[in-house]
């Protein structure tokens, strides 16, 4: 059993925020339910898994969400195929995906559905959306207004590098950046917003 709120943003996020977000919530001991009533209405559009040749083979899209109810997504940038960032989409973030073009997601941090860009205006626009063969995973290729995916103000989630080989063996790992340039600090871009970054 799962309570769904839909409404501006409420608890974490501070008013004035933008954007109007789902929250959920399960009720302890009985499970995680993500999206909630929205579930229910992104499942209409997934086809049953019935067989193996189906799931591979077949035509149907028949995603496979996890026991959170959530499937991970994979993110490149479309013209230069760099990987931007990876996230997780629950049936409604990703029916939304389909019907709008534009790349929603789930915050398990914020157990909340999102539309990449509602706050910064760095919307993704989904150029191709792919699904690997056991559909548990997808893959979206967009192209990003104002080219930067991180909330953290870098282009790509993955900005530091750790090093890896015989000759670092037994060491701490020192993290490598891997580009320096931000565009913006977190502050400046979601002024008074809670990073999302959970300790
Ligand atoms: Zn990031």
């Amino acid at each position: 059993m799962t309570a769904v709120a839909m409404g501006n943003i409420l608890g974490d996020w501070p008013p004035g925020a933008r954007g109007v977000f789902i929250r959920t919530f399960a009720v302890p001991g009985q499970g995680s339910d993500p999206g909630g009533r929205e579930e229910e209405m992104s499942q209409e559009l997934f086809a049953q898994r019935r067989s193996i040749e189906q799931v591979e083979e077949g035509t149907e899209l028949a995603p496979r969400f996890d026991e959170q109810g959530l499937i991970p997504a994979v993110t490149t940038d479309f013209a230069t195929g760099e990987l931007m960032m990876v996230g997780y989409m629950n049936a409604a973030a990703l029916r939304l995906t389909i019907e709008t073009g534009q790349a929603h997601y789930f915050s398990r941090s914020r157990q909340a559905l999102w539309r990449k860009g509602e706050t910064s205006g760095l919307v993704q626009h989904v150029r191709e959306l792919l699904i690997d063969d056991d559909q548990d995973c997808v893959w979206l290729r967009v192209e990003i207004d104002g080219g930067i995916s991180c909330h953290v103000g870098y282009r790509s989630c993955f900005y530091r590098r750790i090093p890896v080989g015989s000759a670092h063996a037994g060491e701490t790992p020192v993290l490598e950046f891997t580009m320096r340039d931000k565009a913006f600090e977190f502050e400046e871009m979601y002024p008074g917003q809670p990073n999302p970054t959970k300790l």
